[in-house]
């Protein structure tokens, strides 16, 4: 998309082409606006998503009219590589690969732009009429941030994917090597705004800033990418931006600030929820394997249940809060939910879902798939306001949820998630925990609301198991 509206400039003539042009760029604008607008409510989400592929669709239009363009062969031949790779990934790939798939779409975005500036440099008449110092500044930050934007969303992609080891690989003065790295990529870039025809200055400082990607995500524990990924988002849209500068496109310039600073705000949003610093997540190689916890601690005890006893607590409880988690993604068991939501709401047993920002593996990943299966909006509330109201609730149903309802982060020092707010299931009544074996979730810590004494553990896999709750309850039914 970045390479097509490469091809516009500002247009020298106002002929039809170029005026329909304008108006695509300015509706199109709007609509970017709008979508973001939306995208920030569920009740508006669907309306804010159709609005952004309106905008790009109106893009795309706009930057198929442009009088510069003198063959279309090449644009058809772009179009169709793009479909046969982009349709089955949003066909094909699941909900629980969004952050890689998002990762790959920022490399290719990234990539693009770093290609438009390299040959918008090499198509500059360097001897005669050199680039304005300005123009070579964006040019340069283009290609910079693009050029480390694609190596680490590509490393970032890695990762997540199980490609590449996902911990962090750490070695002695790695920040300063890496800073050093940023600061010589940068010097080149401001000695080609001084000399533009240093020609032989280009390639390195697209090589340093194609190392520098891959050695700013090497310290980054699979548990941060999410996070990272949001802020090469961040890089890739400020790269399209500085593009649009170069080329004197303003839909790229304002479709590329808006990225940028979305990516960013949610980069933010995402560091707080988990109570961690910028620095920390860039720099901390958060997610080192942990020292196994002490041998010499008491064993604790765990109390394992049944679908059938756990049918019978929540038919007689008055208020049960269900705690989804990662494993509801994994096991797919929405519609299960939704179906025990149906079973317990039938019986007067009043449901309500505790969100908390950072479970699953992407912003906003639990309210997707509970609207999904049409759970009511009014039913998800969200985690400041309902932990309130947990020493009042019967139950608390944690569906595939780990870190997110870990006490340790309130108390436990020494904890790697220690200050992040968690979702307060501890306070309830009783806790039933459904999840497939003792193992740690995201963070590899152990959760020590598993063995307190009011908690009982549904082994199983998620969706199967809720089912089974669900098949009790109707079979129970009136
Ligand atoms: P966790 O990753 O902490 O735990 C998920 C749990 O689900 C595991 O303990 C696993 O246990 C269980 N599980 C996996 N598959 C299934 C299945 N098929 N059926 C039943 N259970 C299953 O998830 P949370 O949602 O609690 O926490 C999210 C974590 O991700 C946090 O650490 C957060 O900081 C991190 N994160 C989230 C981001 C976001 O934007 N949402 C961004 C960055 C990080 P078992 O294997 O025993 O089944």
């Amino acid at each position: 998309m970045n390479l097509l509206l490469a091809y516009t400039a500002a247009p020298q003539h106002a002929t039809l082409s170029s005026v329909i042009s304008t108006a695509t760029y300015l509706l199109a604008a709007l609509l970017f606006v709008l979508a973001l607008k939306w995208l920030s409510a569920p009740t508006t989400a669907r309306r804010g998503n159709i609005a952004g592929q309106v905008g790009m669709a109106a893009a795309i239009i706009g930057a198929l009219l442009h009088h510069q363009i003198i063959s279309y062969e090449w644009i058809i031949v772009g179009f169709a590589i793009g479909a046969v790779i982009g349709v089955p990934m949003a066909i094909w790939m699941p909900m629980t690969a969004v952050p890689q798939r998002t990762a790959l779409s920022h490399a290719f975005g990234a990539l693009a732009a770093a290609l438009v500036g390299t040959a918008h440099y090499y198509l500059f008449d360097l001897k005669h009429a050199p680039p304005h110092a300005i123009v070579m500044g964006f040019l340069c930050l283009e290609v910079l941030l693009g050029a480390l934007t694609f190596t680490g969303s590509m490393m970032a992609f890695g990762k997540l994917q199980d490609l590449l080891p996902t911990r962090p690989l750490t070695y002695k003065n790695q920040n300063i090597y890496n800073l050093l790295l940023l600061a010589s990529a940068i010097a080149c870039g401001v000695l080609l705004m001084i000399h533009p025809q240093w020609m032989w200055l280009f390639p390195v400082l697209l090589l340093l800033a194609l190392a520098f990607g891959v050695l700013l995500i090497l310290p980054i524990g699979g548990a941060d990418m999410p996070t990272v990924i949001s802020l090469l988002n961040s890089y890739a849209g400020l790269s399209a931006c500085m593009m649009g500068f170069v080329l004197d496109n303003k839909l790229l310039i304002i479709a590329g600030a808006l990225d940028g600073a979305s990516g960013f705000v949610l980069s933010i949003i995402m560091c707080k929820a988990m109570n961690r610093s910028f620095t920390n997540v860039l720099f901390g190689a958060f997610g080192q394997i942990q020292a196994p916890a002490a041998e010499a601690g008491e064993k604790k005890t765990v109390r394992a249940t049944s679908p059938e006893e756990v049918a019978g607590i929540l038919e007689s409880a008055r208020l049960v809060i269900v705690i989804p988690g990662y494993g509801m993604a994994v096991a797919q068991a929405q519609h299960k939910v939704r179906e025990l939501y149906d079973q317990l709401t039938r019986r007067g047993v009043e449901v309500k879902f505790a969100i908390h920002p950072v479970a699953g593996r992407m912003p906003g990943h639990m309210n997707v798939l509970l609207a999904e299966a049409e759970i009511p909006y009014d039913k998800l509330v969200e985690m400041d306001e309902i932990n309130g109201e947990f020493p009042q609730c019967d139950v608390a149903l944690v569906i595939g949820a780990n870190d997110v309802v870990n006490p340790a982060a309130r108390h436990d020092k020494s904890s790697p998630i220690y200050g992040m707010p968690i979702i307060n299931a501890d306070q309830a009544r009783t806790v039933i925990a459904i999840k497939r074996s003792m193992n740690p979730g995201f963070a590899g810590i152990e959760n020590e609301l598993y063995t307190l004494d009011h908690t009982l553990m549904l082994f199983g896999d998620a969706k199967g198991v809720v089912g089974a709750v669900a098949k009790e309850l109707g079979e129970n039914g009136h």
